[in-house]
């Protein structure tokens, strides 16, 4: 069974760890650099991303997990996919740039910034996982303004992706860990 991290410094890392085990992996949960060994891939869960950066300056895990995401595969969700972007507004902050995206955090705005929404994927991933439209559920998401030549969109919602890959990485700007649908998850265990 692959062995998939879970970066639990802080945020939604018990749901992702129960949503690998619905997929079929073993989830571990890493809150310190020696954790990382031995292990298949990384998901970055949400919460809040200044937050987690900051807890992850403490003991070189930051550079631990920069140095992960340069061999092994990374899921971030919302402030995980915020901390693995190449470039970082709404303000600006330091990032892991794993990934050649550019996302503006807290961009839905105030008075709409969470939502549980219908969103439909794109073609290439219902092809790769399973057909049928998906929940998806927004918190304080970031939008993501610019993906680079090499980012495949998976799924859109009002016409912004939310679901971009690059190579071995993975990010959502929603929160598939919070629904039944392990369609995502599943993906990512794909490219372990
Ligand atoms: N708004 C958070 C941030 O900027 C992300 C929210 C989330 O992960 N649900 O870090």
């Amino acid at each position: 069974m692959k062995k998939v991290g879970v970066l639990s410094l802080q945020g939604d890392f018990a749901a992702h760890g129960a949503a690998l085990e619905r997929a079929g992996a073993q989830p571990v949960y890493v809150r310190e650099s020696a954790d990382l060994r031995s292990l298949d891939g990384l998901v970055i869960p949400g919460g809040e991303s200044t937050t987690m950066l900051k807890l992850m300056r403490f003991d070189g895990l930051f550079d631990a997990v920069a140095e992960f995401g340069g061999r092994k595969p990374v899921f971030g969700t919302c402030a995980g996919a915020i901390l693995v972007a190449d470039e970082v507004s709404g303000p600006a902050q330091e990032s892991l740039r794993l990934m050649d995206i550019a996302v503006e955090r807290n961009a839905y705005g105030r008075q709409i910034d969470s939502r549980v929404t219908q969103i439909e994927p794109e073609p290439e991933f219902l092809a790769r996982t399973a057909p049928g439209k998906m929940e998806a559920v927004f918190i304080r998401a970031p939008i993501i303004r610019r993906t680079g030549p090499d980012a495949r969109i998976l799924a859109r919602y009002h016409g912004d992706p939310v679901l971009v890959e690059q190579g071995r990485h993975l990010v959502s700007t929603f929160h598939p860990e919070l629904t039944a649908d392990s369609r995502v998850h599943a993906l990512f265990l794909e490219k372990l």
